[in-house]
């Protein structure tokens, strides 16, 4: 069992900050638990010094070594047992079965990126080689590969403690690229924040690694999160959350002397398209899970579908209703998003052209809300853009539609998701090709007869969408890709053998697939 002392733990010391002073809370029990304070200025420029130094050894480390340490984080974790589960249910209050999952999907992301690194191949070296009998000019020898970018800043989400928390997928594909992490702890979770540190100080230790590698700072001010994204030594953020946090940080990013890339995850809406043939052969079924899947964590997923678009039809109406009147109540994370839920609810409900089906009494439920329906017209969604803004929490808006020509419209307008989905039958065809062709231009993934909620972590994943459900939308927080947003791209032209990476040498030493020549090979270059 480990002790927690409540301390942030800044390259490779654990030590009691001086900042802003906030406490864990029960959401279950509405209590308090310990106090944490927050890191100051000095401790991010501490952590930022050590990281500066660690960079220039980790980000040379063989990729075996790399992968041994993701493997060894995983292990460490796991070894932490059930005082992680338990701990972070008491701060979260998502349940033992929940977070068991999470952790398995935490632990099995590291190890994914650890096969990836292994085989060296992410890095995707490129090779052309010279050709001095060119004409008119000879062409130089080019060799291309990802090259690790520098220090990262990681903020997690408070909705998923580990998956998208302290050790998770950011601080794992900024490990793999071979960079430096230094966490802003969310306030939401600090215990388990700092048992995610113990995990990592093990494995660094067990693997030999510089201590600045990673430090993970306790805090609950925005002004510790500008103060770590406008450090010149920071060279990208990875961030999930909030649309109003994530862009707060982009602007930030954006305004310094040398901006840096922001790779933000934020909120979405995920939008339903129900066809009229699939309410008609399973409106029912449809209806009950749609509702299942806005209760799912009381809707506290950035895949929750939060708009539903279908042809006006009363009957679905009211078996929908039924299937939400259904669901039990679940329980919000935090003071802050129940605040954020009511206010939520509130202004979309008091719209004149919304109308509230549900009965919402935020009074008595403030933290363990029903589920949420709400219906507006085609008409009016088209014409007040606020219609589109996230209600974290479990709601949804249905739009309904006068004509199929309306429903096109509707998924015209749509802001950028992260998701889209479509229910159709096989004799709906042009119907399907017509909303398939609008919604992938505006999310990044489009989901056919199913529901969004569920981010299957494989390397065919795409988690994210154009903005504001990301602020990069040609990359991915989840999946094998997800490692490239922490490198850049480095050619050299006409360099020596000798001085070259592994990955770009004559010989292949490492035995990985390169475009040789515009050929996929692992040849080597005589
Ligand atoms: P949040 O309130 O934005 O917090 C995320 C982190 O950012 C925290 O560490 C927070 O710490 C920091 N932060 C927030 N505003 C900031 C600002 N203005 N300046 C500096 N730092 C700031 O988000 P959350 O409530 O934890 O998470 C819920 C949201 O995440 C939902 O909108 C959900 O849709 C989204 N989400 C998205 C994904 C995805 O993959 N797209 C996944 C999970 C969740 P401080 O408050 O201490 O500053």
């Amino acid at each position: 069992m480990i002790q927690l002392t409540q301390q942030s733990y800044i390259a490779g010391q654990w030590l009691l900050p001086l900042g802003t002073s906030f406490y864990g809370m029960d959401p279950v029990a509405q209590q308090t638990m310990a106090m944490y304070q927050s890191c100051t200025e000095m401790n991010v420029a501490e952590a930022l010094e050590s990281a500066q130094y660690a960079y220039h050894q980790y980000s040379q480390l063989s990729n075996d070594h790399i992968a041994n340490f993701l493997s060894t984080i995983a292990d460490q974790i796991e070894a932490l047992g059930d005082q992680l589960l338990e701990v972070a249910d008491a701060e979260t209050g998502l349940g033992l079965a929940r977070l068991t999952g999470e952790r398995g999907r935490t632990c099995g992301q590291l190890r994914a990126f650890a096969a990836i690194v292994a085989t060296g191949e992410w890095v995707q070296a490129s090779i052309d080689t010279a050709d001095a009998e060119r004409q008119p000019l000879p062409k130089p020898d080019l060799r291309r590969m990802l090259r690790p970018i520098g220090p990262v800043a990681v903020f997690g989400a408070s909705n998923f403690p580990f998956a998208f928390g302290t050790l998770g997928g950011d601080t794992a594909s900024a490990l793999a690229a071979g960079n430096p992490v230094i966490v802003k702890g969310h306030p939401s979770h600090p215990a388990t924040n700092e048992l995610f540190a113990v995990a990592i100080d093990r494995a660094i230790k067990q693997c030999k690694l510089p201590n600045g590698v990673f430090s993970m700072l306790q805090g609950v001010t925005h002004e510790l999160g500008r103060v770590l994204v406008t450090h010149p030594a920071i060279e990208a953020v990875g961030f999930t959350g909030s649309l109003r946090g994530g862009r707060a940080l982009m602007n930030l990013a954006a305004a310094r002397s040398r901006p840096i890339p922001v790779f933000a995850e934020m909120g979405s809406v995920n939008p339903v398209f129900i066809t009229p043939g699939a309410i008609a052969r399973r409106g029912e079924q449809i209806a009950i899970q749609f509702a299942q899947s806005v209760a799912l964590g009381c809707g506290q997923f950035c895949t929750s579908p939060g708009i539903a678009v279908v042809l006006r039809e009363p009957q679905f109406i009211d078996q929908l209703l039924a299937a939400f009147e259904q669901m039990p109540a679940g329980q919000l994370l935090n003071q802050q998003i129940a605040e954020a839920f009511q206010t939520g609810m509130k202004q979309l409900a008091a719209k004149p052209a919304v109308e509230l089906l549900t009965v919402y009494q935020p009074n008595q439920s403030a933290m363990t809300p029903q589920s949420q329906l709400l219906v507006t017209s085609a008409e009016a969604f088209l014409a007040d853009d606020t219609l589109q803004q996230e209600v974290f929490g479990p709601s949804t808006l249905v739009v309904e539609c006068s004509s199929l020509e309306q429903m096109y419209l509707v998924a015209d307008a749509c802001h950028g998701n992260l998701t889209a989905t479509i229910h159709h039958q096989p004799d709906e065809s042009s119907i399907a090709k017509r909303l398939f062709e609008a919604l992938s231009q505006r999310v990044g993934r489009v989901i056919s007869n199913g529901f969004p909620t569920g981010v299957e972590v494989c390397p065919s994943q795409q988690h994210g969408g154009p903005y504001p459900a990301s602020s990069a939308p040609s990359t991915t927080s989840v999946g094998a890709d997800a490692i490239t947003r922490f490198a850049r791209f480095v050619s050299f032209q006409d360099a020596p053998d000798e001085l070259l990476p592994a990955a770009l040498k004559n010989s292949n030493p490492l035995a990985i697939n390169r475009r040789l020549n515009n050929e996929l090979t692992t040849a080597a270059i005589d």
